[in-house]
C-alpha cells in the first residue's frame, strides 16, 4: 500500500484540523468524563461528525459512509488524538452496522441504517452469557417460534452500555439438533420490549457500564432476524473481525505514548527528569518501536478493508499487539506516578491537586485496561485463531 501523503491528502489533513478546531471536541470530551452526561457527550459528538458526513469512515457511500481511503482514515485518526477528540461508541457504527448493511434485507437497512449514523439509536451487543464468553457458541440464550415471533428467553452478560441502549443485537440458539456453531441467529432486539431487564454489575474504575440483561419471554418479529435462521454464526464472525481491528487502538496508545514523554520529562528523580533514566527510557523506547511496528500492521489492515475486504485474521494479531501494548503503556504511567497513582480521588479532592495531575486518570485506565486483554475475544482466544488459520497448526 501507498501511504505517502499527496497533495489531495494534504488538502483533507487541513480540512480535518479546521473541523477539530471549529467543531470544539473539547465539549463533548467534558460531558463524556462526566459519568452523568457521558451518553449525552457522546450522542453529541457523534451528531457532529453526522452533520458533517464523517461519521462512518468505512461504510460504502451508499450507506452514508465516507467511502474514504486507508491513508485519509489514517490522517483523520492521527488528527483526532491529536486534537483529543472523542471516539465514536462502537456498537452501532463499527459492529453492528456493517452485519446490517452486508446481511439485512433492503426493509432492515431502511430501518435501522439511518439511526446508527445519526446517533438517534444507541446499540449494544449481547453475545456473552454466563456459560458462554470465549466459548461463544455454547450460548444458551433461545428464541422459539411462534407465528411470526420469536419468544427469547435467558440472559447475556457483560454487557457494555445496556443502560442506555435502545437496542441490543443478541446471538440465540434457535436448534439444538446439530454442532452448536450451527443453530445460532442474530435478532436484533428493541430494549423497551416487555420482559427485558437490565442489572448493573459494578467495575474496578468506578464507572458504571457493564450490564447483565435477562430475557423472560421476550416477544421479537421474525422481521428483526438478520439473513437465515442459523446461520447468526456467519454472521457474529464478520462482526467479530471489525471489533478486535477497533481494539487495537493504535492512535491512541500514540497520544498516550507523547503525554507519558510529556510526564516524564517533569518527574524528577535525583534531580534528573525521569525520561533520562535509563532503565525508564529503555522500557519506554520499546513501547515505542513496538507501536510502531503495530501501525503499519494496522495500516495494512485499513487498506484492505478499504478495498471493502473484511479484516480475517489479521484482525487478532492486532488485538494482541495492541492491547498488549495499551497495558503496557499504562503500567509504565501508573509507576511514574508512584504513590499518587494509588489515591482515589473524591468529590472534592482530586488527586490533580495533591501531587501528580496525571495519577488518577493513570490508576483507573490501568484498573479497566486489565480488561482489553479479555474482551472481544481474549487473547489467549487470539493466540488460537492464529494457530489455527495463519500457521495452519
Ligand atoms: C470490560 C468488558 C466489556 C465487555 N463487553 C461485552 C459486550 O458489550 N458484549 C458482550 O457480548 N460481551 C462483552 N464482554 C465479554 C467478553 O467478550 C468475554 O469476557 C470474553 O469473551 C471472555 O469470556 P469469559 O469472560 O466468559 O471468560 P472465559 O471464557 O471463562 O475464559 C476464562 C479464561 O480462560 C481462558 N480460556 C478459555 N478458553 C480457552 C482456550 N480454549 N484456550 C486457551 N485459553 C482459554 C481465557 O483466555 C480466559 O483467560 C466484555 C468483557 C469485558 C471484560
Amino acid at each position: 500500500m501507498d501511504i505517502t501523503f499527496s497533495s489531495d491528502d494534504l488538502k483533507f489533513r487541513d480540512e480535518v484540523r479546521l473541523f477539530f478546531a471549529n467543531a470544539a471536541p473539547e465539549a463533548s470530551q467534558q460531558l463524556i468524563n462526566n459519568p452523568g452526561t457521558y451518553k449525552q457527550g457522546v450522542i453529541q459528538w457523534q451528531k457532529k461528525l453526522f452533520a458533517q458526513g464523517w461519521v462512518a469512515p468505512f461504510w460504502p457511500r451508499e450507506h452514508g459512509g465516507a467511502g474514504w481511503s486507508a491513508t485519509q482514515s489514517y490522517i483523520y485518526e492521527c488528527e483526532r488524538v491529536i486534537a483529543q477528540a472523542p471516539d465514536v461508541v462502537p456498537f452501532g457504527l463499527k459492529m453492528v452496522g456493517p452485519v446490517i448493511y452486508t446481511y439485512g434485507n433492503s426493509e432492515q437497512k431502511a430501518r435501522f441504517l439511518p439511526g446508527i449514523l445519526n446517533g438517534s439509536d444507541w446499540w449494544c451487543q449481547g453475545y456473552s452469557e454466563p456459560g458462554a464468553g470465549s466459548d461463544l457458541a455454547a450460548l444458551k440464550t433461545r428464541a422459539d417460534r411462534d407465528g411470526d415471533d420469536y419468544v427469547v428467553n435467558g440472559s447475556k452478560i457483560w454487557t457494555t452500555y445496556a443502560q442506555y441502549a435502545d437496542w441490543i443485537f443478541c446471538l440465540v440458539r434457535t436448534d439444538n439438533s446439530g454442532k452448536p456453531q450451527q443453530g445460532i441467529t442474530f435478532l436484533l432486539i428493541d430494549m423497551k420490549t416487555p420482559g427485558i431487564t437490565v442489572s448493573p454489575i459494578p467495575s474496578i474504575n468506578g464507572v458504571d457500564s457493564l450490564n447483565e440483561v435477562h430475557f423472560e419471554n421476550v416477544r421479537v418479529p421474525r422481521s428483526n432476524r438478520i439473513g437465515e435462521e442459523g446461520q447468526g454464526w456467519t454472521y457474529a464472525k464478520s462482526l467479530l473481525a471489525h471489533e478486535r481491528t477497533a481494539i487495537a487502538r493504535v492512535a491512541d496508545s500514540k497520544s498516550r505514548l507523547d503525554r507519558l514523554r510529556k510526564f516524564a520529562s517533569c518527574e524528577l528523580q535525583g534531580g534528573r527528569p525521569m525520561i533520562q533514566d535509563e532503565e525508564f527510557r529503555a522500557r519506554f523506547t520499546t513501547i515505542e518501536a513496538e507501536l510502531m511496528a503495530l501501525e503499519y500492521m494496522e495500516l495494512r489492515v485499513l487498506a484492505a478493508m478499504a478495498s471493502n475486504r473484511s479484516p480475517g485474521a489479521e484482525s487478532s494479531l492486532l488485538k494482541i499487539r495492541g492491547t498488549e501494548i495499551q497495558q503496557a503503556l499504562h503500567e509504565l504511567t501508573i509507576e511514574l506516578a508512584g504513590l499518587y497513582g494509588c489515591m482515589i480521588a473524591d468529590n472534592d479532592t482530586s488527586s490533580a491537586d495533591i501531587g501528580h495531575s496525571f495519577g488518577d486518570q493513570a490508576r483507573k485506565d490501568f484498573m479497566y485496561g486489565r480488561a482489553a486483554t479479555i474482551f472481544g475475544g481474549s487473547n489467549e482466544i487470539q493466540k488460537n485463531i492464529i494457530a489455527k488459520r495463519v500457521l495452519g497448526l
